[in-house]
């Protein structure tokens, strides 16, 4: 297995306050690893040891496979607590004045990642006018000089509206599905980071508290499909068909539940129905993703 990051029994301290407290993650090469915790809860501080903008109290940090960081951080662009941008500056010079920063010799990788970015019509408009969205965009534009394998964005979809969202998510997706990057993401709503993620790490008063795969999203939510039908034993041959990892419970003398699908409720319909079973009713049941957070950090839960 490629581990790009493993975080062991890290923690960080400050004047006796455990902002981090022996957290133990990782991400796998190829993840989205959605990093989800409340304002406060160490997301930054974490993020920070990784970059190399802090250093832990206690634990160990690897990068690819390698206790030698510094060695290794090159391979990584971030993003973290807004990095100043130079607001009288068009986004073309502030990627630009970064590429010098870094010493990075191709002149050409400014032109290249404004196309990326979709920035490359903006001309000698300043950064200061600039959208939020298009903010976001000039700072993962910024963490990608350098050509990094593994990218550490911190809230990058913080203020923005539910179109600048989607925009930001579309092009983590793009990042790492075309262009092959690793992409370790924070937020403090999981529903934004709901369908990139491929991983999520929950964090909570500086402790993890629940890392799974996307997968078990829907079953942590207890989301689950009850379909009444005049064959139940046919459906449950037809269901194991379209997915054969299902697991069916028999609820009643007419009816069975699924855990997880209901997103698919639709085409759960279409094929009992094709398949000729006669469905009387599909009830999808289960808890909101914020309901869900809220439980594990303890908070108040809708009635
Ligand atoms: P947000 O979403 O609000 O940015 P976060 O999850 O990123 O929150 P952190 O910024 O990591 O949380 O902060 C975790 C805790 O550590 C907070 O209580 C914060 O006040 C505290 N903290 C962070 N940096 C410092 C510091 N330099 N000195 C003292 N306390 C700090």
């Amino acid at each position: 297995m490629d581990f790009i990051l493993q975080t062991k029994e890290v923690s960080k301290d400050f004047s006796g306050k455990l902002a981090v407290d022996h957290v133990s993650i990782s991400v796998k090469k190829g993840d989205i690893y959605g990093f989800i915790g409340e304002n406060g809860a160490g997301k930054t501080t974490l993020m920070r040891m990784i970059c190399g903008l802090a250093s832990p109290t206690n634990g160990e940090i690897t990068l690819f496979g390698n206790r030698d960081l510094v060695s290794q951080r090159h391979k990584i662009g971030c993003s973290i607590e807004n990095p100043a941008l130079f607001p009288d500056m068009t986004a073309a010079e502030n990627l630009e004045t970064q590429r010098l920063l870094l010493g990075i010799k191709d002149k050409k990788v400014c032109m290249e990642i404004l196309e990326l970015i979709g920035l490359d019509d903006t001309g000698k408009m300043k950064t200061r006018n600039f959208s939020l969205g298009m903010k976001q965009r000039l700072m993962i534009g910024l963490a990608l000089l350098g050509n990094p394998e593994f990218l550490v964005l911190d809230e990058p979809t913080n203020g923005l509206d539910p179109m600048g969202i989607r925009d930001v998510r579309d092009f983590l997706k793009y990042l790492n599905e075309e262009k092959g990057l690793t992409i370790f993401v924070s937020s403090h709503i999981l529903g934004e980071l709901e369908k990139i993620a491929t991983r999520y790490g929950v964090i909570s008063k500086g402790k993890l508290i629940d890392e799974f795969h996307a997968d078990e999203l829907a079953v942590r939510c207890g989301e689950a499909l009850t379909i009444h039908a005049n064959d139940i034993q046919k459906a449950e041959i037809v269901l194991k068909g379209m997915f054969p990892e299902v697991c069916c419970t028999r609820t009643s003398e007419d009816s069975f539940q699924i855990k997880g699908y209901v997103e698919q409720a639709g085409q759960v319909n279409k094929s009992l129905v094709e398949a000729g079973i006669m469905v009387k009713a599909l009830i999808p049941e289960g808890d909101s993703l914020e309901n869900y957070m809220l439980n594990l950090m303890g908070g108040k839960v809708d009635a």
